[in-house]
């Protein structure tokens, strides 16, 4: 296998870790980001995961970090990006021709304490992206509506209508409402 370089410093290199027991991995001598082989961590999660309970994206509204896509340590082709959706989302970047995830110093570890260490292939996945994106414009929504609004109000306001939807004549009562 050819030698990693990180991009980070002239002469950073990638030397060999641990994540977990029976996880390894590269670690950055310089920035301390890790390098990732899929197929070593599937072998790692099938050994210590016999079932895996659902689980749904919970990211945050707002402004995401903003990260620029990065060159595969390995092959040099621009890796493609995947958001966690995890409450602190992060990106992740990933070659698929190399099989490889890179995460910065810190990514692992925020990935185990949110229980998403052994999803990383669903998070990898179309299905998960598109759910993290769905639940990110939701939220952002609800967040406009609360500045607009007030949290008190927009409740009342969600409330109302509920109930209208189950009004057969709502149309009349809208009409009503907007009179002067
Ligand atoms: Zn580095
Ligand atoms: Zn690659």
């Amino acid at each position: 296998m050819p030698k990693l370089f990180c991009a980070c410093a002239p002469k950073a290199v990638f030397e060999p870790c641990e994540l977990q027991p029976g996880l390894s991995a590269k670690r950055c001598t310089a920035c301390r980001s890790v390098l990732l082989a899929m197929p070593d961590y599937r072998a790692w999660r099938d050994q210590h995961f016999s079932e895996l309970p659902a689980v749904e994206p919970a990211p945050q509204s707002g402004r995401e970090a903003p990260s620029k896509a990065r060159a595969c340590p390995s092959c040099g082709r621009l890796m493609s990006r995947y958001r966690t959706g995890n409450a602190e989302s992060f990106w992740l970047d990933f070659c698929p021709s190399c099989e490889r995830v890179w995460l910065d110093d810190g990514e692992w570890e925020t990935l185990e304490q949110s229980g998403l260490a052994p999803y990383l292939d669903l998070i990898l996945s179309e299905a998960w992206q598109k759910r993290v994106q769905a639940q990110r414009t939701v939220s952002s929504r609800d967040e406009l509506l609360r500045a607009r609004f007030g949290e008190d109000a927009l409740m009342e306001i969600r409330r109302i209508k509920a109930w209208l939807a189950q009004q057969p004549n709502r149309r009349d009562i809208l009409t009503f409402l907007a009179e002067p």
